[in-house]
């Protein structure tokens, strides 16, 4: 079977008038220049012309496909989702500075925000006015979160904040932080998810400092964000004061969907652009390297077909994020790692761009296996949820 054929094996099919619809406007709005901007690694390329792609994108309604027409949105079906993210990666448009806002806090504002708090966020939200981060790692939870030591407590009509957040993705450019905090004591034989809450926190205030933190690729994309008396309003609470770990959980989510089969379109132009580096440093001879390029390929046709089934299903198995998590980390660690084969076989006419690309995927995809839930956390859940193994020692 030819590459071709290969990738041709699930496209998503039917809608073709909406398809055209999202082509169209992307080959009258899409410049060059803008064509591959940021992704993985390069979260901070080209930012101001993002943002500004971004907001001509939501004024055009693309942004809230997935949200209600009440709220809004077009209440685009799944199928149109799909279509959407796969015509957007098809493109090559840039990667979506919006994404925390509109695809993980508009749709829990929508499901669990008070009418007020829904008035109030979400046509900014949807315009990309304000741009969000998420406040819920700290230097001792991340895979543990329920151990969050971030504090709130009232002061008349305000919370007033005092912690530390880490790893804060974005914050640098954020108007808005969704902040995981104790806003009571953990009590000794209660479930420490008891007492959190999930509070709206403004970004641009002085109880508030940004850190960038350097990473393996010299860049800053996440930060360390400290709150020293940080306020917010009382009412900016979601969900009720307490009860935030359900809307936490509701938050993540959302946070995968059908942008993944976007991403999965991405990885689809890495693949063709690695075989073809291949082909002109003489590493598609090779036999080793053949053959991990056609594996390559193989995994993410599994990928991508177990992922466009697992979308239409109407009932995906209950470990299913975990699982194909597993499977895209790992298929993108391994092309890089693959990639720097490429780029070291004898010969190789790689140019100096495309070395810093391979070389920058290479050391952001380390990163793939912790964020978003790491490697040995989503183990666990397919362990206890599909194999029904005892409970290890996650709390
Ligand atoms: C690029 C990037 C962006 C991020 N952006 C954000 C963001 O915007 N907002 C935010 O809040 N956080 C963000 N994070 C943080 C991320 O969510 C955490 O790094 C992640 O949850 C892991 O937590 P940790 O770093 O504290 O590691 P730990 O939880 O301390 O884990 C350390 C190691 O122990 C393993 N481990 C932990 N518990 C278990 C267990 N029970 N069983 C087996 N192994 C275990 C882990 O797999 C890992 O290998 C980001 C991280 C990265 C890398």
């Amino acid at each position: 079977m030819s590459l071709r054929a290969l990738r041709e094996v699930t496209p998503v099919s039917g809608d073709e008038a909406f398809r055209n619809e999202i082509r169209d406007w992307l080959a009258a709005n899409l410049t060059d220049d803008l064509r591959g901007a940021g992704g993985p690694g390069r979260e901070n390329e080209a930012f101001a012309q993002r943002l500004a792609f971004a907001r001509r994108l939501a004024a055009a309604g693309w942004t809230t496909l997935a949200w209600p027409v009440g709220h809004g949105g077009r209440g685009a079906s799944l199928a149109r989702q799909v279509i959407f993210h796969e015509e957007y990666a098809r493109s090559a448009a840039p990667s979506r500075v919006d994404h925390i806002g509109t695809t993980m806090v508009g749709p829990t504002l929508i499901e669990l925000g008070t009418p007020e708090q829904q008035q109030r966020f979400l046509p900014r939200l949807a315009s990309v006015d304000e741009l969000w981060c998420q406040g819920y790692s700290e230097p001792g939870a991340g895979s543990d979160l329920a151990g969050v030591t971030t504090r709130a407590r009232l002061d008349g009509d305000q919370w007033v904040l005092t912690g530390q957040k880490v790893w804060t993705s974005l914050a640098h450019v954020a108007d808005w932080c969704f902040v995981l905090a104790r806003t009571s004591p953990a009590v000794e034989g209660e479930s420490r998810h008891r007492g959190l809450s999930y509070l709206l926190v403004p970004m641009r205030q002085p109880g508030v400092t940004v850190r960038p933190i350097r990473q393996l690729t010299g860049d800053s994309e996440f930060n360390e964000v400290f709150f020293d008396d940080a306020r917010t309003d009382r009412d900016l609470v979601v969900g009720k004061p307490g009860e935030g770990w359900r809307v936490a959980m509701a938050t993540l989510a959302y946070e995968r969907g059908a942008a993944t089969v976007g991403q999965q379109i991405g990885f689809q132009r890495d693949l063709d652009d690695l075989v073809a580096l291949a082909r002109k440093a003489g590493a598609a001879a090779d036999p080793l390297l053949r053959t991990r390029l056609a594996r390559a390929a193989v995994d993410l046709t599994v990928l991508r077909s177990h992922t466009v089934r697992t979308l239409a299903a109407p009932s995906p198995p209950p470990a299913n994020p975990s699982v194909v998590k597993l499977l895209w980390t790992r298929w993108r660690q391994a092309l890089a790692e693959l990639a720097m084969d490429v780029l070291a076989f004898q010969g190789s006419e790689a140019t100096a761009d495309e070395v810093e690309r391979w070389q920058r995927l290479f050391l952001f995809s380390r990163a793939d296996t912790i964020y978003g839930g790491s490697s040995e956390i989503q183990r666990g859940i397919v362990a206890e949820r599909v194999l029904g193994l005892p409970r290890g020692d996650r709390r």
